[in-house]
C-alpha cells in the first residue's frame, strides 16, 4: 500500500487518522456480528470444520498462503510446507498484514525455545509443551494485534485453542 503521507498536512493527517479510528472500531463491531452469526448458523460445520476456531484457523493459514512474499519460490522457504488449496479468498487489504517474515518467526522461535508458553494462571508455571506448535498473538489479529515479536508467542495447539474460545466468548460479551 502506499499511501504518500508525506504530502498530507498536519490537519489532514490527525483528521485522517481520527477518520481511520473510527472506521476501525466500526469494522471490528461488523466483524464480531460476522463472527456470531457463522456461530449461530453453524456455517464453519458445512464447510467441514468442528469448530469456528478451526475454520477461521483455516482462514487465516488460507490468507498467509495466498501472500505473493510467502510463495514457496521464496528461497528461504522450507519445502516442508503442506500443501493445502485455499478455499477462501481475502480482500486485497488484508494480504500484506498477514505476512509474518521468517526472520521474525525464527526470533520467537529462539525466544521461546520451542515451547508453548501459556501460563497457567494459578500454579504461574508454562506449559512447555512442544506439541503442534503455532503462533499466537496476545492482542489478537483479528482485534488489530500486530504481527510482531513482542506480540507473538509460541502456543501449542491446545492452548492456542482454549486462548480463541476465550476471544469468541469475549467477542459476545461486547454485544
Ligand atoms: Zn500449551
Amino acid at each position: 500500500m502506499n499511501l504518500k503521507l508525506k504530502n498530507l498536512s498536519n490537519d489532514n493527517l490527525i483528521s485522517d487518522l481520527k477518520d481511520i479510528v473510527c472506521r476501525e472500531r466500526e469494522l471490528l463491531t461488523k466483524l464480531l456480528h460476522y463472527l456470531k452469526e457463522v456461530e449461530q448458523r453453524r456455517l464453519y460445520a458445512q464447510k467441514g470444520y468442528d469448530s469456528l476456531f478451526s475454520f477461521i484457523k483455516a482462514l487465516d493459514l488460507a490468507l498467509e498462503r495466498l501472500d505473493p512474499e510467502n510463495k514457496p519460490s521464496n528461497s528461504r522457504r522450507k519445502p516442508s510446507q503442506p500443501k493445502m488449496k485455499p478455499t477462501l479468498t481475502p480482500a486485497p487489504e488484508c494480504k500484506a498484514k498477514r505476512y509474518i517474515p521468517q526472520k521474525i518467526k525464527r526470533q520467537i522461535w529462539r525466544r521461546d525455545k520451542g515451547k508453548c508458553q501459556f501460563k497457567d494462571k494459578r500454579t504461574g508455571q508454562l506449559c512447555h509443551s512442544q506439541y503442534k506448535l503455532e503462533l499466537d498473538h496476545a492482542w489478537p489479529y483479528s482485534l488489530g494485534g500486530s504481527n510482531t515479536v513482542q506480540n507473538l508467542r509460541l502456543h501449542c495447539r491446545t492452548h492456542n485453542q482454549y486462548r480463541a474460545s476465550l476471544i469468541f466468548k469475549s467477542s459476545h460479551l461486547l454485544q
